[in-house]
C-alpha cells in the first residue's frame, strides 16, 4: 500500500438493502440468506454474497417486507 498519506482513503460503499443508501460499509450490519433465513455475519468471513443493512430500527424493521419481497424474486412465486 504506497502513498499512504497522499490521498483520502478510499471507503467502500455498500448500499442498504432497505433504505438504499450507500454507507461505508463498516457501518453496516453485515447479513445473509440461507434458505429463508437471515442470518448476521458479525466475523465477515463467510464466503457467501453479503447483503447490508444500516444499524437502525427502521431499517431492521424494513427488513421482514424486504425479504419477502427478495423470495418473491427469486422463487417467482
Ligand atoms: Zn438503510
Amino acid at each position: 500500500m504506497p502513498n499512504k498519506n497522499s490521498s483520502q482513503n478510499h471507503i467502500p460503499m455498500r448500499t442498504c438493502v432497505v433504505c438504499k443508501k450507500k454507507v461505508d460499509q463498516k457501518r453496516l450490519l453485515n447479513f445473509f440468506i440461507i434458505g429463508s433465513e437471515i442470518v448476521f455475519d458479525m466475523q465477515r468471513v463467510l464466503p457467501v454474497r453479503k447483503l447490508y443493512l444500516c444499524p437502525n430500527a427502521d431499517c431492521y424493521s424494513g427488513l421482514a417486507k424486504w425479504r419477502k419481497r427478495y423470495q418473491k424474486r427469486f422463487t417467482g412465486k
